[in-house]
């Protein structure tokens, strides 16, 4: 194999689960819907763990994972009452009242010290049940380890936010002097845990522009990520670039060019999320982005298998029927549901292999619910961008459109 070293270590080989899964089935066709990036009073959400799970749920979703930042929902957990209000964004029935209407009276547990009223967060142990059914429904552990890049020149340090998916203890944040030794040393972190434990986990690289931490070369290098977030419902992580800096779909190809034409490394499934906060009006709200994931089973151990083979789309509205490529004939086709009304603009994007190609090429555009393409020849990879006609419902830019993001794929003979 033309890989790193690093890639020797039997943990990295799980990480690279090398695209076997890539052809779909039609006999097959199960993608469990999920967000994998979702944040609660554990940390600095503003409602109950329960009331957000109980929210996806009743959005059809099959899973969630919420991720809060350097904490498992374990332990014992007393908050404020005052401090759940104070993080209500507009006037109206708050968190607590909520909470007390869904749940009941003796589900809610208050308690006064010090003059306060407290009230006590529940583990994901004790709500889970309330939620889950095989096959039907599943809560999946998650964590948003929250690291920093710190020089001398930049004292306060830059964010590099990492989730890992059905982590099973707490991994704590890493702070180093580049941005690329923080990423490397929090996925280190993950693998061993993921080879101590015997868990399946992943790892995603999150918002990599929220404030302009990150680029798409740095990202390239750390060939230990496998997945990086390609939308992000939270407003403030720049999802759409600057006049200067790419936006993260742009981040993707640029990673991914790097990685293929000059690392020979596997390239990044991109991941779409929520990153939700706010659940009582405020921006930060959640349903803006998910990933559609065709496992074996509605399991945490098959969801995150099925994602590290690449066995997956990104979403933030359009749902697929079935994604299918043939490696010898390099045809990609796609196949989607129609909303009413809407249409749907399909472009092919890729990269060449001459190094002075460029980068996130459209190497061909149709309009329809069912396309297929024939990836050149010299490109190194193709992946497919869905835009419909249609909105987004609640959108995190102005101007989003519902769309889907298939992952790379006619890579691995270019590599
Ligand atoms: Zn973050
Ligand atoms: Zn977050």
């Amino acid at each position: 194999m033309k890989f790193f070293t690093a890639l020797h270590s039997p943990a990295l080989g799980l990480l690279f689960g090398l695209g076997s899964a890539l052809t779909c089935q039609a006999e097959d066709p199960t993608y469990y819907r999920g967000n994998t990036h979702t944040h609660s009073l554990w940390s600095d959400g503003n409602d109950f763990p329960e009331m957000i799970v109980d929210w996806y749920q009743q959005q059809g979703y099959d899973f969630i994972a919420l991720s809060d930042h350097n904490i498992l929902a374990e332990g014992d957990k007393w908050m404020a009452v005052e401090a759940v209000k104070s993080r209500q964004k507009v006037p109206g029935a708050g968190a607590m009242e909520k909470y007390r209407a869904r749940f009941g009276e003796t589900w809610v547990k208050t308690r006064e010290k010090d003059g306060k009223t407290e009230v006590r967060l529940s583990t994901l142990e004790e709500y889970r049940g309330r939620f889950e059914k095989p096959g039907e429904f599943l809560i999946v552990p998650a964590e948003e380890i929250s690291s920093t890049w710190r020089t001398a020149s930049a004292p306060k340090g830059l964010p590099v936010h990492i989730n890992v998916v059905n982590v099973k203890e707490v991994i704590k944040p890493a702070i180093r002097p580049t941005a690329v030794e923080t990423m490397r040393a929090v996925l280190l972190s993950v693998l061993e845990q993921e080879r101590v434990t015997g868990q399946p986990m992943l790892a995603h690289l999150n918002h990599p522009n929220f404030q302009w931490a990150i680029t798409a070369e740095e990202i390239a290098q750390v060939v230990e990520e496998r997945f990086v977030e390609i939308y992000n419902g939270h407003p403030g992580v720049h999802h759409l670039g600057d006049a200067t800096r790419p936006g993260q779909e742009k981040i993707w190809d640029i990673a991914n060019t790097i990685r293929l034409r000059d690392l020979h490394a596997a390239p990044l499934w991109g991941v779409a999320t929520d990153d939700s906060h706010n659940y009582h009006g405020g921006e930060v709200s959640p349903g803006r982005g998910w990933v559609m994931v065709r496992a074996a089973a509605l399991e945490a151990g098959a969801l995150v298998t099925a994602m590290k083979a690449g066995d997956f789309y990104a979403s933030s509205g359009v749902t697929l029927r079935e994604i299918r490529f043939d490696p010898s004939t390099r045809r990609l086709s796609v196949s989607l549901v129609v909303e009413p009304g809407a249409t749907y603009r399909c472009e092919l994007i890729g990269t060449r292999r001459a190094a002075d190609s460029p980068v996130g090429e459209v190497f061909a555009s149709k309009t329809g619910a069912s396309v297929d393409f024939d990836l050149p020849e010299d490109a190194l990879y193709g992946r497919i961008t869905i835009t419909a006609s249609v909105p987004h419902g609640n959108p995190s830019f102005e101007g989003q459109k519902k769309q889907a993001w298939t992952q790379p794929v006619g890579w691995e003979q270019t590599r």
